[in-house]
């Protein structure tokens, strides 16, 4: 599927079925799997076969999928996770140790942001947060000679800021470290941050990938491209023998699979942060018409910021495909398509008229979920931040006033009547 467009590869990379079988992707409900001889099971305990034994660690439904996003992401090797937040653990966690260290974007989603800040930290993983806008000394000054990688999101959920993946991505070589980016806003149809350097993508596929809100899940690409045994002596996870599996060395043995491998053989075998077949199945329907939804969803989205940026009644708009938005050149550069489905703004009436709007919708419904076909919004400050105090909230870059506004792929017109009849009665 490689030489086909992302438009191609959605629909029909993955998979392709012989001569009389099925045509839709199987799903294939089984724990375990068969072998005539102990010999046969044996070598694939000792990585020397491939194959299926537990799908605790790799179900056959799974790796079609996973397969899909690689291709889609042009990548070398994929997997599959339970859940986005498995999905960024597993990429930090297959290659950074107790007393390594770790530089990331300060405007990543909470949720990973608890995961580095608060439990990884428990593990011993220290972070440095830097500003997706911080100068090029700012960011240098972050590394220390135990980083282990860079992690950032190609459009940050929910802060809506751009990173600029050439500028993190030289960054991160220079100290011969790889770059890691969540590109679950952008998803590979808007933008494919190997193509810019990344050597780790990763995705909360419980986003737009599925969109239809139906299944939460992750995926790990490995674009291949990081050279591990150039600096062996910063990851000997991957460069030196591995006793779990009779001393085999992941980077020299498996090339450009070798982080997925270990990520599999490993973390997945310990962890057993699996997506369940059923939900590989639903995350592919989502797939295959990943690039006919994006479009809708930025379309809708920026006819929404449009109209909000002219109405008196709000007192900002951020949105990154909208012209004048701090970051609309970083967002035409690596998203010339579009960008993503979700506007953010405030009101002139504070936290009162926000409250009062997010009463009045009709359409738009109020849910933490964000990326979904239905169009869903939130107010941050009376939800999923209530607990923090208007100072707090501010330190988090979150005003009481904000709405974070979910575009989904509904007609552009009565999302827009939607949010006017609902501003006209605040
Ligand atoms: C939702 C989200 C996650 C976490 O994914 P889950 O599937 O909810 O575990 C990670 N990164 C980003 C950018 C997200 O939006």
């Amino acid at each position: 599927m490689s030489n086909y467009n992302i438009n191609t590869k959605c629909v029909q990379g993955g998979y392709t079925p012989k001569n009389g079988e099925p045509r839709q992707i199987p799903i294939v409900q089984s724990t375990t799997f068969r072998y005539a001889t102990s010999e046969d099971m044996g070598k694939l305990f000792d990585l020397e076969a491939s194959g299926y034994f537990y799908t605790r660690l790799q179900n056959p439904t799974n790796d079609m999928v996973a397969a899909k996003i690689c291709d889609m992401e042009g990548g070398a090797a994929a997997m599959l996770t339970s859940s986005g937040q498995a999905a960024n653990f597993f990429s930090i966690f297959n290659i950074a140790n107790c007393g390594d260290h770790v530089v990331a974007s300060s405007t990543i989603y909470g949720g990973t942001y608890n995961l580095f800040h608060v439990t990884m930290r428990k593990m011993g993983i220290d972070f440095t947060f830097v500003e997706p806008d911080c100068t090029d000394e700012e960011l240098e000054a972050a590394f220390r000679p135990n980083t282990k990688a860079v992690f950032g999101e190609t459009i940050a959920n929910p802060a809506l800021t751009v990173l600029d993946l050439e500028r993190f991505a030289g960054a991160a070589h220079a100290h011969g470290v790889p770059f890691i980016v969540d590109n679950t806003f952008a998803t590979p149809v808007n933008c494919r941050p190997i193509e810019w350097g990344a050597d780790i993508v990763t995705h909360s596929t419980t986003k737009y990938m599925d969109g239809h809100g139906a299944a939460v899940g992750g995926a790990i690409v490995d674009s291949g491209k990081f050279d591990w045994m150039a600096h062996a002596d910063k990851f000997p996870g991957l460069t030196t023998p591995d006793e779990s599996y009779h001393g085999i060395t992941y980077a020299t043995k498996f090339g450009p699979g070798a982080f997925i491998t270990k990520c599999t053989a490993q973390l997945m075998r310990d962890f057993g942060s699996i997506q369940a077949p059923q939900n590989a199945f639903l995350l592919n329907l989502g797939l295959e018409s990943l690039h006919v939804r994006m479009p809708r969803h930025c379309e809708n989205a920026l006819a929404v910021a449009r109209f909000l940026k002219s109405h008196d009644k709000i007192s900002f708009v951020t949105y990154p495909g909208l012209e004048g938005d701090k970051y609309y050149d970083l967002a035409k550069k690596y998203m010339p398509n579009g960008t993503c489905g979700v506007v953010s703004f405030g009101f002139k009436g504070g936290r009162k008229a926000a409250e009062s709007f997010m009463k009045h919708l009709k359409l738009a419904a109020i849910e933490t979920h964000v990326a979904d076909a239905r169009t869903c919004c939130l107010h941050p400050a009376s939800a999923t931040h209530r607990q923090m105090n208007d100072q707090e909230l501010a330190a988090a870059g979150i005003t009481p006033d904000l709405v974070r506004f979910s575009c989904g792929i509904e007609d552009a017109g009565d999302l827009v009547a939607d949010i006017a009849q609902a501003l006209d009665q605040i």
